[in-house]
């Protein structure tokens, strides 16, 4: 009889020792990629002086050698494009720097937004939050009862979302003592968690925030951020088939990014590969207008051109929504497919 393998789950301490030992240097980035670093540009260098480089090995191990266009390695290689100031693009693109208390905002009418933490395992050179100042939004239990206290007098909110930086920077024992207040708050039914960890450093999804995502009264949707099909690999898959045997949903956004994955093709290619590991599309955004990430946009007209492609390529469940983000909204704005 065929032996069935399943790899070891992570222990504690894997995904720690893994965001311990980041990539930091452009220079040695490239060197394991094989790519001549003098391919570029010495600016593109000083970038990290405007948002610090950083990679955890088990991403860059997914990016392909030899490749200086690489999808995965444009996501997080500094720029020298990231100088330009370009018209429109601000440090604040959503206008949502100013919390109700420190770390909380509370945008849309049923659903608050908890900065849990501030820092990253990646820093995504798109990224609408790379101007955030985080140092004003501590992260830490002092913070986070006063949100928990904001949250239990707001009957109108149903749903917390965890965001950041990215909350799964959290230790463990610290989003039990977070999960276990916000339980207690009988108002509440969803807890949303948005981050890009459980893609970069896989192991990340521990055995200890299987139990705790899985034994919490409240429904949890873990908002995966991927971006490209070859982010993909096995440890994610068996990461969210553990989680999803626990009962958390499991769902997928995206950024339309130049370069990246601005096609139809690699749009379905992302959609099967999400499917396959038991996620779902959810989210296209097109780029919030961040200052230093106008290389990576693609005009309205280009994403419904896409989007509506990507539609004769895979089922309807598989096209992800086309929205943007709009400072002050009530909600996110779908972009209409049928306009030219
Ligand atoms: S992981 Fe998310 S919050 Fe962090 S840099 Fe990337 S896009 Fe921004």
């Amino acid at each position: 009889m065929a032996h069935i393998v399943t790899p070891n789950p992570p222990s504690r301490e894997d995904w720690l020792l893994q965001l311990a030992d980041v990539i930091t240097d452009p220079e040695e980035l490239l060197h394991l990629l094989n790519v001549d670093p003098d391919e570029v540009l010495r600016a593109g260098y000083d970038a990290r002086r405007l948002f610090a480089l950083r990679v955890p090995r088990a991403f860059a191990a997914r990016m392909e050698k030899g490749n200086p266009h690489d999808p995965l390695l444009r996501q997080v290689l500094t720029a020298r494009e990231e100088f330009i100031e370009a018209p429109g693009f601000s440090t604040d693109p959503l206008e949502e720097q100013h919390s109700v208390v420190p770390g909380l905002l509370h945008k849309y009418r049923n659903r608050a937004l908890l900065m849990v933490k501030g820092g990253c395992a990646v820093n995504c050179r798109y990224c609408f939050r790379r101007h955030f100042p985080y140092a004003e939004n501590p992260g830490n239990k002092r913070s986070w009862q006063a949100a928990v206290d904001y949250i239990a007098q707001r009957p109108e909110l149903d749903e917390i979302i965890f965001s950041g930086g990215d909350p799964l920077m959290a230790r463990d024992a610290e989003l039990a003592w977070l999960i276990e207040r916000l339980a207690a708050i009988p108002h509440l039914k969803r807890l949303r968690i948005h981050s890009r960890l459980p893609i970069v450093i896989p192991a990340r999804i521990t055995d200890m925030l299987t139990e705790l995502l899985g034994g919490t009264r409240l429904q949890v949707l873990l908002v995966n951020h991927i971006n490209h099909a070859r982010e993909i690999d096995d440890d994610f898959r068996v990461a969210m088939a553990r989680l999803k045997r626990v009962g958390v949903t499991l769902l997928n956004q995206s950024v339309l990014l130049r370069g990246v994955n601005d096609s139809a093709p690699a749009l379905a290619e992302l959609s099967n590969a999400l499917f396959d590991a038991g996620v779902m599309p959810y989210y296209l955004h097109v780029l919030d207008r961040v200052q230093g990430a106008a290389h990576f946009m693609v005009d309205d007209e280009t994403a419904r051109r896409i989007v509506r492609e990507l539609l004769t390529r895979v089922s309807g469940y598989l096209v992800p929504r086309l929205t943007r983000e709009i400072g002050g909204e009530p909600s996110k704005t779908p972009l209409d497919l049928h306009l030219p």
